[in-house]
């Protein structure tokens, strides 16, 4: 392999490969390389995500990067490329509270044209009819402070698609458009050099243009690789590679968890899963219920549930996680103590249900507003910041990536569908993205 181009993207995820795929069909003349340290595409936390999509969203900056996407992975599957994409909707169960302060939510996103429907508890008797939506004098629920459902909003634009499908897609692309892609290739750190370097002993001193100029890199491409645009898109290992050369890289790991439950053997949660009222595949939507963000997932070709929770307070963060996710696992007495009681609450069927199987991740957060960033910096073009929605924003990222590496960070990204979206609104200089209000 060459030690010298045009491009080295760190991070072969959703975003890396979105981002790679985009920068070779834009700039064909230019060299690329791919490097991460696991041994495929997204093995990362992109192959731990529960990969669900919406474009349920009130930012318009969400929702343009997720439309868009979700659009682009729609017809990509249409042309035949199977994604694993399956459109089965998002209901939002919500508490009578939660489902009258977000009316002006949901109202907003209809104003924007956005495929959603509301149901009130007559129709969610019909529709849902084992879901508990009272819960009267439960001991158990007052002490959980379980709230009646007051009615659900559905997302119709919604579903779940296969990461690893959808990266192999962008991979596979980019390699047959003369791309190239080094596995197993830790980058142990950036390089920090000049502009125009002098040859001096010391560079860089602080009245030269300093700049990242390669990759230092140990595995099956060792030593140092130059490149003159280096792409960090590396997900919540971010700030390994930027700390060290003092750039913040605004994010944070936080763990998220997974676990999966049979309906093999549970004629109740057969009937649950093979639910014929909300879409065309007859199958229960992704619920997420009105206590503490728990939520449902159907995934019939296996006929079984994933079920997690989105826990905040007392969840930490970390700055720099491990290298590999080895030590990054699911807790069964999560399941126990905290899921499990909210779901056996509303949906008796999973009484007694134990987990399968069960795994963890994090999600990479931008604390500043959980919502994704591409900037430049000394040379670099640094993406991330999925924030738990990196899968389903990943086509828009992608594009944008490409934008900023031609134009700069005042670019006009050209989106899916011919939308144009100004860069800049991403970066952190000149970020202007709009706060997401529906967070239920
Ligand atoms: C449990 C869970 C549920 C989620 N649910 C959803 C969801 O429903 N919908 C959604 O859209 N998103 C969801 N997400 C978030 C989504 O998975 C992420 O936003 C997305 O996968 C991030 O992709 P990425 O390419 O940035 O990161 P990653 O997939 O983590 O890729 C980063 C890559 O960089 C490589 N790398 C890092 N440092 C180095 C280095 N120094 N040298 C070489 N290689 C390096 C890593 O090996 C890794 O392969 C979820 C995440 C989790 C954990």
């Amino acid at each position: 392999m060459p030690s010298d181009y045009d491009i080295v993207i760190v991070g072969a995820g959703i975003l890396g490969l979105s981002c790679a795929y985009y920068l070779k069909k834009g700039n064909p003349g230019k060299t690329i390389l791919v490097v991460d340290r696991f041994g495929d595409v997204a093995q990362g936390n992109s192959a731990r995500s529960n990969a669900m999509f919406r474009n349920t969203f009130t930012s318009k900056d969400n929702l343009i990067l997720s439309d868009t996407s979700i659009d682009f992975y729609l017809d990509t599957q249409k042309s035949g490329v199977d994604l694993g994409l399956k459109k089965s909707g998002y209901l939002w169960v919500m508490s009578e509270k939660q489902f009258s302060l977000n009316q002006r939510y949901i109202q907003k996103m209809l104003d924007n044209k956005i495929e959603l429907r509301t149901y009130d508890n007559q129709d969610l008797r019909r529709m849902l009819p084992s879901l508990k939506r009272e819960f009267g004098e439960s001991e158990e629920a007052q002490l959980m402070k379980i709230p009646d459902v007051g009615g659900a909003a559905f997302g119709v634009k919604c579903g779940r698609l296969d990461p690893e499908k959808l990266s192999r897609f962008y991979s596979d692309n980019f390699l047959r458009l003369g791309g190239k892609v080094a596995f197993n290739t830790n980058v142990k750190s950036l390089i920090a050099g000049v502009d125009e370097p002098l040859g001096i002993e010391g560079e860089p001193f602080v009245w030269q243009e300093g700049k990242v100029t390669g990759i230092l890199a140990e595995g099956e491409i060792k030593g140092e690789i130059k490149a003159k645009t280096v792409v960090i898109a590396a997900g919540v290992w971010n700030n390994e590679l930027l700390d060290p050369i003092g750039i913040d890289g605004h994010v944070k790991a936080k763990k998220r968890q997974l676990f999966t439950v049979s309906a093999k053997r549970s004629p109740a949660l057969q009937t649950l899963l093979r639910n014929g009222n909300f879409n065309e595949l007859g199958v229960l939507p992704f619920v997420i219920l009105p206590k503490s963000g728990c939520y449902v997932k159907a995934v019939e070709e296996n006929s079984e549930f994933w079920l997690g929770c989105e826990d905040e307070f007392n969840r930490p963060y970390y700055s720099t996680p491990e290298e590999t996710l080895d030590s990054c696992k699911a807790e069964p007495s999560y399941y126990e103590q905290s899921l499990y009681p909210i779901l056996r609450s509303y949906f008796s069927e999973f009484e007694n249900a134990k987990p399968a199987q069960m795994w963890a991740g994090y999600y990479s957060m931008n604390t500043l507003d959980s919502m994704p960033f591409v900037f430049e910096e000394n040379g670099m073009i640094i993406a991330g910041g999925g924030s738990g929605s990196g899968i389903m924003k990943g086509d828009a990222m992608g594009r944008i990536v490409d934008a900023v590496y031609r134009e700069g960070e005042h670019a006009e990204a050209m989106l899916y569908s011919g939308k144009s979206y100004a860069a800049d609104r991403m970066s952190f200089k000149y970020r202007s993205v709009e706060r997401e209000e529906w967070v239920i």
